[in-house]
């Protein structure tokens, strides 16, 4: 008898959800490199078209790999249906651009990645949508910006780099008074941390780039909700406009996602042993993680998230200076910008991620010159300690006039 795959754990589903055998019996998912689909007869073509036959058609319709990653996103999401795309920016894109139309009104939380908040505060006023920005972490900004009628909200929790939290449900509530639907962009708890959906989110996006390869090889996205929402609204927009997920990188996600519970696991563990390392380290004015005891909204961490996820923020003394001296002495931790990685990455905020945003808003958002945001990997977690250690040393000697700067 066939296992119900709603009945089995998650660590089960990410390596069985959604396969779909060939006659050949393959044990892995079979890369299915193919733009366009063969029909036995011109009727069937046309029974295709009509609706009458399901039949593959096109590769930016549906592709039978991509298929197999969106039923596995669905089964570890608990969601009904998911459209992947080409990169988290095109999923959080197409999430806003397929729902929302002129003259409609969006509410967003402040702390966004760069790109989502290009989107709310460049793009969608050019098409007459207003938008609203409020701090996340504070309750009353919401209550007030949803006390006239809206029709989406957008936010992040926790928030990159300074790992603010929204409280999903209180949010939703107020949102779905308003009128509006809550799309969270969950790529810092990932599936496994935090289920916005059971909050009361209507739709969850993901960049696959980050955890869900987490091996730093191809760019995804994903945009997972109710079945109604996904089929009428998002999939025209989709299928029409053809940000879609090409099959190749599918298939490596499908092997990525395999491991993501004891990646994520593990990660969670360092990161969280790493925070404690740091705010015990007097070259350290500050470390942010969501689960410690002086992390302001620690409460709200533990009732919404099951672990306080891979990434720790720091603040270095001496500004940027100091945050350079850690960063160019670092041996194991490399500078990156990106995270989500088997490999542990560091970035400094202020001069690469959020540049663009500019100093006023940076101190809005506390992300300092000193700042650093640690994407914790899969190396040993004494390693990253005397590799932390050993650079915050060179902290120590960057002479105080160029600390002062
Ligand atoms: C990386 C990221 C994105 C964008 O994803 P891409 O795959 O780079 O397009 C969106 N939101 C968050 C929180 C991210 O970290």
């Amino acid at each position: 008898m066939p296992l119900d795959p709603s009945k089995l754990r998650p660590a089960t589903r990410l390596v069985q959800g959604g396969v779909q055998r060939t006659a050949h019996g393959e044990t892995a998912e079979a890369l299915f490199l193919t733009s366009g689909y063969v029909y036995d007869s011109a009727e069937q073509a046309e029974a295709t078209f009509t609706g009458a036959v399901t039949h593959y058609q096109y590769s930016r319709f549906a592709n039978p790999t991509v298929k197999m990653l969106e039923d596995r996103l669905c089964l570890i999401e608990g969601a009904e249906a998911c459209c992947t795309t080409a990169t988290g920016m095109a999923a959080v894109n197409a999430a806003l651009l397929s729902h929302l139309k002129a003259g409609d009104r969006v509410v967003a939380s402040r702390a966004l990645f760069g790109s989502c908040h290009w989107i709310v505060s460049t793009l969608l006023p050019k098409f007459g949508i207003a938008t609203e920005f409020v701090d996340g972490a504070d309750l009353d900004q919401w209550r007030k910006a949803l006390s006239r009628p809206a029709n989406l909200v957008l936010l992040e929790t926790p928030s990159n780099p300074m790992l603010e939290l929204v409280d999903l449900q209180a949010v939703a509530d107020f949102a779905h008074q308003a009128g509006a639907v809550v799309v969270v962009d969950n790529v810092f708890a990932t599936p496994l941390l935090q289920q916005p959906l059971t909050l009361g989110a209507d739709i969850v996006v993901y960049s696959c780039t980050k955890h869900i390869d987490g091996q730093g090889r191809v760019l995804g996205g994903a945009i997972l909700s109710n079945k109604k929402w996904i089929d009428d609204t998002l999939l025209p927009f989709v299928r029409n406009t053809g940000p879609t997920l090409s099959p190749f990188n599918a298939g490596v996600l499908l092997k990525g996602i395999e491991t993501l519970a004891l990646r994520v696991d593990a990660s969670c563990r360092s990161a969280a042993a790493i925070a404690d390392f740091l705010a015990a380290h007097p070259a350290i004015g500050r470390v942010w993680y969501p689960t410690r005891q002086d992390h302001p909204q620690r409460a709200l961490a533990a009732k919404q998230m099951s672990a306080g996820g891979t990434i720790v923020t720091f603040e270095v003394v001496g500004g940027k200076a100091g945050a350079f001296a850690a960063m160019n002495a670092f041996n194991l931790i490399a500078v990156s910008n990106n995270l989500g990685d088997s490999k542990s990455l560091a970035t400094h905020p202020a001069t690469t991620t959020h540049m663009r945003i500019g100093e006023v808003e940076r101190a809005r958002l506390g992300i300092t010159d000193g700042t650093i945001r640690l994407s914790i990997g899969l190396e040993d977690v004494e390693d990253l300690k005397d590799d932390l250690g050993q650079a915050l040393a060179a902290v120590a000697r960057v002479p105080a006039t160029r600390a002062a700067e």
